[in-house]
Protein backbone atom coordinates (compact mmCIF):
# COMPACT_ATOMS: atom_id res chain seq x y z
CA UNK A 1 0.00 0.00 0.00
CA UNK A 2 2.79 2.55 0.96
CA UNK A 3 4.26 1.90 -2.61
CA UNK A 4 1.08 2.87 -4.33
CA UNK A 5 1.28 6.09 -2.03
CA UNK A 6 4.65 7.02 -3.02
CA UNK A 7 4.12 6.30 -7.00
CA UNK A 8 0.89 8.47 -6.95
CA UNK A 9 2.57 11.30 -5.15
CA UNK A 10 5.42 10.69 -7.69
CA UNK A 11 3.19 10.94 -10.48
CA UNK A 12 1.45 13.64 -9.48
CA UNK A 13 4.61 15.41 -9.11
CA UNK A 14 5.60 14.57 -12.58
CA UNK A 15 2.22 16.43 -13.66
CA UNK A 16 2.81 19.57 -11.78
CA UNK A 17 6.18 19.53 -13.28
CA UNK A 18 4.75 18.83 -16.67
CA UNK A 19 2.76 22.02 -16.32
CA UNK A 20 5.06 24.50 -15.14
CA UNK A 21 6.83 23.63 -18.13
CA UNK A 22 4.58 23.56 -20.66
CA UNK A 23 3.67 27.08 -18.84
CA UNK A 24 6.91 28.40 -19.33
CA UNK A 25 6.88 27.12 -23.02
CA UNK A 26 3.39 29.12 -23.61
CA UNK A 27 4.73 32.17 -22.30
CA UNK A 28 7.95 32.15 -23.82
CA UNK A 29 5.72 32.14 -26.80
CA UNK A 30 3.46 34.95 -25.99
CA UNK A 31 6.66 37.04 -25.09
CA UNK A 32 8.48 36.77 -28.46
CA UNK A 33 5.10 37.44 -29.70
CA UNK A 34 4.24 40.98 -27.83
CA UNK A 35 7.09 42.03 -30.10
CA UNK A 36 8.62 44.98 -28.47
CA UNK A 37 7.08 45.48 -25.24
CA UNK A 38 8.02 42.92 -21.97
CA UNK A 39 10.27 40.26 -23.29
CA UNK A 40 12.80 39.37 -20.35
CA UNK A 41 11.24 36.92 -18.15
CA UNK A 42 12.76 38.98 -15.21
CA UNK A 43 9.35 41.29 -16.19
CA UNK A 44 7.15 39.33 -16.60
CA UNK A 45 7.94 37.56 -13.56
CA UNK A 46 7.63 40.30 -11.34
CA UNK A 47 4.25 40.78 -13.17
CA UNK A 48 2.82 37.83 -13.70
CA UNK A 49 -0.86 39.06 -13.94
CA UNK A 50 -0.27 40.83 -16.87
CA UNK A 51 0.53 38.43 -19.18
CA UNK A 52 0.76 39.93 -23.08
CA UNK A 53 -2.53 38.87 -24.70
CA UNK A 54 -1.44 36.61 -27.49
CA UNK A 55 -1.44 39.27 -31.13
CA UNK A 56 -0.97 38.31 -34.24
CA UNK A 57 2.32 36.86 -35.28
CA UNK A 58 5.05 39.65 -36.10
CA UNK A 59 7.05 39.24 -39.48
CA UNK A 60 10.29 37.95 -36.84
CA UNK A 61 8.09 34.81 -36.38
CA UNK A 62 7.19 34.17 -39.85
CA UNK A 63 10.42 35.13 -40.95
CA UNK A 64 12.00 32.46 -42.55
CA UNK A 65 14.99 33.45 -42.92
CA UNK A 66 15.86 34.43 -39.34
CA UNK A 67 18.50 31.59 -38.22
CA UNK A 68 20.21 31.68 -41.29
CA UNK A 69 23.83 33.14 -40.61
CA UNK A 70 24.24 36.53 -41.19
CA UNK A 71 20.39 37.47 -41.01
CA UNK A 72 20.34 41.19 -40.99
CA UNK A 73 16.62 42.72 -40.56
CA UNK A 74 17.08 45.99 -42.37
CA UNK A 75 17.24 43.43 -45.62
CA UNK A 76 14.22 41.15 -44.68
CA UNK A 77 12.51 42.35 -47.87
CA UNK A 78 15.26 41.90 -50.09
CA UNK A 79 15.39 38.44 -48.78
CA UNK A 80 11.86 37.50 -49.71
CA UNK A 81 11.81 39.54 -52.77
CA UNK A 82 15.08 37.55 -54.07
CA UNK A 83 13.67 34.32 -52.93
CA UNK A 84 10.44 34.78 -54.90
CA UNK A 85 12.84 35.52 -57.93
CA UNK A 86 15.24 32.72 -57.65
CA UNK A 87 12.86 29.59 -56.18
CA UNK A 88 14.75 27.02 -54.57
CA UNK A 89 17.18 28.33 -53.00
CA UNK A 90 17.94 26.89 -49.23
CA UNK A 91 17.24 30.16 -46.79
CA UNK A 92 21.27 30.35 -46.11
CA UNK A 93 21.60 30.67 -49.71
CA UNK A 94 18.83 33.79 -50.03
CA UNK A 95 20.00 35.26 -46.87
CA UNK A 96 23.78 35.19 -47.83
CA UNK A 97 23.25 35.99 -51.71
CA UNK A 98 21.56 39.03 -50.51
CA UNK A 99 24.13 40.13 -47.94
CA UNK A 100 26.69 40.18 -51.18
CA UNK A 101 24.43 42.08 -53.16
CA UNK A 102 23.86 39.83 -55.27
CA UNK A 103 19.82 41.01 -55.85
CA UNK A 104 21.99 44.16 -57.40
CA UNK A 105 23.82 43.76 -60.73
CA UNK A 106 27.45 43.67 -60.21
CA UNK A 107 28.83 47.00 -59.85
CA UNK A 108 26.45 48.92 -58.75
CA UNK A 109 26.02 50.11 -55.10
CA UNK A 110 29.82 49.36 -54.82
CA UNK A 111 31.74 50.27 -51.28
CA UNK A 112 35.14 51.37 -51.09
CA UNK A 113 36.92 48.82 -48.44
CA UNK A 114 37.48 50.55 -44.78
CA UNK A 115 40.37 48.52 -43.85
CA UNK A 116 42.15 46.94 -47.26
CA UNK A 117 45.14 45.53 -44.62
CA UNK A 118 42.51 43.15 -43.16
CA UNK A 119 43.58 39.46 -43.80
CA UNK A 120 40.48 39.15 -44.26
CA UNK A 121 39.61 42.10 -46.93
CA UNK A 122 36.87 41.14 -49.36
CA UNK A 123 37.14 42.61 -52.79
CA UNK A 124 34.56 41.57 -55.26
CA UNK A 125 32.19 43.60 -57.24
CA UNK A 126 30.44 45.19 -54.89
CA UNK A 127 33.86 45.85 -52.64
CA UNK A 128 36.48 48.15 -54.24
CA UNK A 129 40.06 49.27 -52.89
CA UNK A 130 40.72 52.55 -52.23
CA UNK A 131 42.25 54.62 -54.45
CA UNK A 132 45.64 53.98 -54.91
CA UNK A 133 45.96 51.30 -52.40
CA UNK A 134 49.15 49.13 -52.46
CA UNK A 135 49.83 47.14 -49.15
CA UNK A 136 52.59 48.47 -47.40
CA UNK A 137 54.24 45.02 -46.73
CA UNK A 138 55.00 43.62 -49.80
CA UNK A 139 57.60 40.85 -50.45
CA UNK A 140 59.23 39.30 -53.31
CA UNK A 141 58.72 35.19 -53.44
CA UNK A 142 61.57 33.08 -53.41
CA UNK A 143 62.45 32.73 -56.98
CA UNK A 144 62.56 29.22 -57.01
CA UNK A 145 58.69 29.17 -56.04
CA UNK A 146 58.06 31.38 -59.23
CA UNK A 147 57.28 30.50 -62.79
CA UNK A 148 60.22 30.58 -64.89
CA UNK A 149 61.81 32.86 -61.81
CA UNK A 150 59.20 35.91 -62.47
CA UNK A 151 59.51 38.62 -60.12
CA UNK A 152 55.92 37.70 -57.68
CA UNK A 153 55.05 39.82 -54.70
CA UNK A 154 52.68 39.05 -52.22
CA UNK A 155 52.35 40.93 -48.53
CA UNK A 156 54.21 38.98 -46.16
CA UNK A 157 52.47 36.65 -44.24
CA UNK A 158 50.96 35.35 -47.65
CA UNK A 159 54.23 35.18 -49.00
CA UNK A 160 55.76 32.74 -46.27
CA UNK A 161 52.30 30.60 -46.39
CA UNK A 162 53.02 30.41 -49.95
CA UNK A 163 56.37 29.34 -49.98
CA UNK A 164 55.60 26.78 -47.09
CA UNK A 165 52.83 25.56 -49.37
CA UNK A 166 55.10 25.12 -52.79
CA UNK A 167 57.46 23.31 -50.48
CA UNK A 168 55.02 20.98 -48.78
CA UNK A 169 54.05 20.11 -52.37
CA UNK A 170 57.45 19.36 -53.51
CA UNK A 171 58.09 17.30 -50.73
CA UNK A 172 54.96 15.25 -51.98
CA UNK A 173 56.23 14.91 -55.50
CA UNK A 174 54.01 17.69 -56.98
CA UNK A 175 55.16 21.16 -58.55
CA UNK A 176 53.42 24.44 -57.05
CA UNK A 177 54.58 28.02 -59.06
CA UNK A 178 53.36 31.30 -59.02
CA UNK A 179 52.35 33.17 -61.91
CA UNK A 180 50.74 36.07 -61.02
CA UNK A 181 50.71 37.88 -57.84
CA UNK A 182 50.13 41.28 -56.00
CA UNK A 183 49.33 43.57 -59.15
CA UNK A 184 48.97 47.42 -58.91
CA UNK A 185 46.23 49.13 -60.15
CA UNK A 186 47.67 50.50 -63.00
CA UNK A 187 48.57 47.00 -64.01
CA UNK A 188 44.88 45.65 -63.69
CA UNK A 189 44.11 48.91 -65.67
CA UNK A 190 46.25 48.12 -68.34
CA UNK A 191 45.09 44.36 -68.35
CA UNK A 192 41.73 45.08 -68.18
CA UNK A 193 41.18 47.45 -71.22
CA UNK A 194 42.92 44.74 -73.08
CA UNK A 195 40.70 42.16 -72.50
CA UNK A 196 37.95 45.18 -72.92
CA UNK A 197 39.13 45.74 -76.24
CA UNK A 198 40.14 42.33 -77.51
CA UNK A 199 36.52 40.83 -76.36
CA UNK A 200 34.20 43.48 -75.28
CA UNK A 201 33.10 44.47 -71.67
CA UNK A 202 30.97 41.80 -71.40
CA UNK A 203 32.87 38.95 -72.08
CA UNK A 204 35.81 40.74 -69.84
CA UNK A 205 34.21 41.49 -67.06
CA UNK A 206 33.31 37.41 -66.62
CA UNK A 207 37.17 36.78 -66.73
CA UNK A 208 38.67 39.92 -65.85
CA UNK A 209 38.63 42.25 -62.62
CA UNK A 210 38.14 46.14 -63.17
CA UNK A 211 40.78 47.84 -61.71
CA UNK A 212 40.78 48.51 -57.90
CA UNK A 213 38.64 45.45 -57.86
CA UNK A 214 40.94 42.86 -58.10
CA UNK A 215 41.77 40.56 -55.42
CA UNK A 216 45.61 40.75 -56.84
CA UNK A 217 45.58 44.43 -55.57
CA UNK A 218 45.29 43.23 -52.10
CA UNK A 219 48.43 40.82 -52.20
CA UNK A 220 47.14 37.98 -51.41
CA UNK A 221 45.83 36.19 -54.31
CA UNK A 222 48.05 33.94 -56.57
CA UNK A 223 47.49 32.74 -59.63
CA UNK A 224 49.57 29.05 -59.28
CA UNK A 225 50.78 26.96 -61.99
CA UNK A 226 52.58 23.18 -62.01
CA UNK A 227 55.19 24.45 -64.57
CA UNK A 228 54.26 22.10 -66.95
CA UNK A 229 51.35 23.22 -68.29
CA UNK A 230 49.57 26.93 -68.52
CA UNK A 231 48.14 28.35 -65.49
CA UNK A 232 44.94 28.48 -66.85
CA UNK A 233 45.09 24.50 -67.38
CA UNK A 234 45.92 23.94 -63.63
CA UNK A 235 42.35 22.58 -63.25
CA UNK A 236 43.52 19.25 -65.16
CA UNK A 237 46.67 18.64 -63.47
CA UNK A 238 47.61 16.30 -60.58
CA UNK A 239 48.92 19.58 -58.91
CA UNK A 240 45.13 20.57 -58.55
CA UNK A 241 43.72 17.37 -56.93
CA UNK A 242 46.84 18.04 -54.32
CA UNK A 243 46.08 21.13 -53.54
CA UNK A 244 41.91 21.18 -52.89
CA UNK A 245 43.05 18.70 -50.01
CA UNK A 246 45.69 20.90 -49.13
CA UNK A 247 45.31 24.18 -49.57
CA UNK A 248 43.74 24.89 -46.17
CA UNK A 249 46.58 23.66 -44.43
CA UNK A 250 48.33 26.75 -45.77
CA UNK A 251 45.98 29.50 -45.00
CA UNK A 252 44.55 29.27 -48.92
CA UNK A 253 41.08 29.28 -50.25
CA UNK A 254 40.52 28.34 -54.07
CA UNK A 255 38.39 31.85 -54.43
CA UNK A 256 36.32 30.96 -57.96
CA UNK A 257 35.38 27.06 -57.44
CA UNK A 258 33.46 26.01 -60.43
CA UNK A 259 29.06 26.34 -59.75
CA UNK A 260 29.83 29.87 -57.86
CA UNK A 261 30.25 31.99 -60.99
CA UNK A 262 26.93 33.66 -60.23
CA UNK A 263 27.99 34.31 -56.92
CA UNK A 264 31.76 35.53 -57.45
CA UNK A 265 30.91 36.82 -60.82
CA UNK A 266 34.00 35.02 -62.61
CA UNK A 267 34.38 32.45 -64.52
CA UNK A 268 35.61 29.12 -62.70
CA UNK A 269 39.59 29.63 -61.89
CA UNK A 270 41.15 26.75 -60.78
CA UNK A 271 44.35 28.48 -60.42
CA UNK A 272 43.63 31.31 -58.06
CA UNK A 273 44.19 31.04 -54.48
CA UNK A 274 43.33 33.59 -51.77
CA UNK A 275 45.40 33.58 -48.29
CA UNK A 276 43.05 34.01 -45.56
CA UNK A 277 44.92 32.17 -42.39
CA UNK A 278 44.45 28.63 -41.68
CA UNK A 279 41.53 28.83 -39.38
CA UNK A 280 39.50 30.49 -41.73
CA UNK A 281 40.52 28.55 -44.65
CA UNK A 282 39.35 25.19 -42.89
CA UNK A 283 36.17 26.72 -41.26
CA UNK A 284 35.13 27.99 -45.15
CA UNK A 285 36.31 24.06 -46.40
CA UNK A 286 34.16 23.08 -43.97
CA UNK A 287 31.33 25.24 -44.71
CA UNK A 288 32.18 24.26 -48.45
CA UNK A 289 30.98 28.13 -49.26
CA UNK A 290 33.07 31.20 -51.60
CA UNK A 291 35.30 33.73 -49.64
CA UNK A 292 32.19 35.95 -50.83
CA UNK A 293 29.22 34.07 -48.66
CA UNK A 294 31.70 33.26 -45.23
CA UNK A 295 32.48 37.78 -45.65
CA UNK A 296 28.88 38.49 -45.72
CA UNK A 297 27.60 35.92 -43.19
CA UNK A 298 29.96 34.49 -41.33
CA UNK A 299 32.20 37.13 -40.35
CA UNK A 300 31.45 39.75 -37.55
ZN1 LIG B 1 43.99 35.39 -60.22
Amino acid sequence: MKKRFWSLLLLAAALALLAGCRGGESSGVSDSAGGAGVSSQGASAAQPTAAPTPSPTPEAETDPYAAAAGYREENAERYADYAAQNPGLAAQQVVSYVNIGLDRPFYTEVETIADPDNLLVLCNKYHQLPDGYEPADLVQISSQYSNGGKTLYLRAEAAAAFERLCAGAAAEGYTILGQSGYRSYAYQDQIYNNYVARDGQAAADTYSARPGFSEHQTGLAMDICNGALSYTDFGQTAEYAWAKEHLAEYGFVLHYLPGTEQITGYMTEEWHIRYVGTETAAEIARLGITLDEYCASYLN
